[in-house]
């Protein structure tokens, strides 16, 4: 089949603007009822809820603890004193040199484009991270390309965020046209949960800018359950994927979200089907207010044993955890049962 761009689709700067902003918005659209629902007043002070209403369309009507939902309800849960979890898991604090930038790991430098995401994920590990909702100025990109040149070992971008997605592609265009001419580069990589939770977010204007890239464009989705790719997702893969992008998927292991054998194996196949690799499947981070999503990391390991004997190699997402001062992603070993 070959994938046909629909113009009469809604642009997706307005479909984030129609987004759900509360659980009282949410709930008529789920035939959901306030009493099954969690209080959320406290937690929606601390962290907005925002969820995009093609991602809602993907829940379950009825389910109070449908694993989309789960990832995206506020809840006064999130408020509850809890030893060990903390703001900055991650320590990018210290590994700031300039801002928008942290250069953890030799060869690749991830920029923070902006602090601002389509959908605020309940358990993120950055829900703390004091970026403002500002956007990287002009000057503020120039001063990147300078931190790139003064470190020419640096041969991978990788714009993350927030959401990267969330800049305008005239903003965006200009930014990429000046990598493109440093010739240290050799690849551009985007992490992006926005193509998931409104697909309209590829569009003309973005595979123009893709188009006109001689870099490699490596596209790292964010998605965590099968059930957040439908055909609307897998129609813009393909587009991606005319035009040369690799496209890959982390997740996050999360209690009540994909914590089953089944959930994972679902994930992976349902991913492969819409022209997407498994990437990684990250432990999750102890950030303050997420603690009822955490899962040991044996039970992890268990887990993605059980997964494994079910899976070919190739859709086997690598299990990694992010450790502090380490010079790259932590990968951790299936445990397998016998
Ligand atoms: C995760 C991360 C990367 C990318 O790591 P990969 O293993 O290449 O995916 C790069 N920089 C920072 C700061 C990161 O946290
Ligand atoms: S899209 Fe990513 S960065 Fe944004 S809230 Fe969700 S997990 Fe966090």
């Amino acid at each position: 089949m070959i994938p046909i761009q629909n113009t009469t689709a809604p642009h997706w700067s307005t479909e984030l603007a129609q987004a759900i902003k509360s659980p009282a918005e949410l709930m008529p659209l789920l035939g959901l009822s306030e009493q099954t629902l969690p209080p959320a007043a406290q937690a929606m002070t601390s962290f907005k809820m925002l969820v995009p209403r093609p991602f809602v369309a993907r829940m379950e009507y009825g389910n109070a603890n449908d694993p989309l939902l789960r990832q995206v309800l506020a809840d006064d849960i999130e408020m509850l004193p809890s030893a060990g979890y903390s703001k900055d898991p991650l320590e990018e604090g210290n590994h700031n040199p300039q801002k928008a930038i942290v250069h953890k790991y030799e060869r690749r430098i991830l920029v923070i484009t902006t602090g601002t995401c389509a959908v605020n994920c309940r358990y993120c590990f950055r829900r703390h991270f004091p970026y403002g909702d500002n956007q990287l100025a002009q000057k503020e990109w120039d001063s990147v390309i300078d931190y790139l040149t003064q470190h020419p070992e640096v041969n991978e971008v990788i714009l993350s965020g927030g959401d990267p997605l969330m800049l305008k592609d005239s903003q965006l265009g200009p930014h990429i046209e000046k990598l493109n001419a440093l010739p240290q580069l050799k690849r551009l990589r985007i992490h992006s949960r926005l193509p998931i939770v409104i697909p309209n977010r590829i569009n003309h204007e973005l595979l123009e800018w893709i188009n006109n890239s001689r870099l490699d464009i490596i596209l790292v989705l964010h998605s965590n359950h099968a059930n957040e790719i439908d055909q609307a997702v897998a129609e813009k893969v393909a587009l991606l994927k005319q035009a040369g992008v690799t496209v890959l998927n982390q997740g996050v292991l999360l209690k009540g979200v994909n914590d089953s054998v089944e959930a994972q194996v679902d994930l992976s196949e349902r991913l492969f089907s819409a022209g997407i690799l498994p990437y990684y499947m990250f432990t999750f981070d102890p950030i303050e207010g997420g603690a009822h999503f955490d899962l040991s990391v044996s039970f992890a390991q268990r887990l993605m044993g059980q997964v494994a004997e079910k899976l070919p190699g190739y859709l086997m997402p690598k299990l990694a955890k992010e450790i502090p001062g380490q010079p790259a992603k932590t990968v951790l070993a299936p445990t397998l049962s016998r």
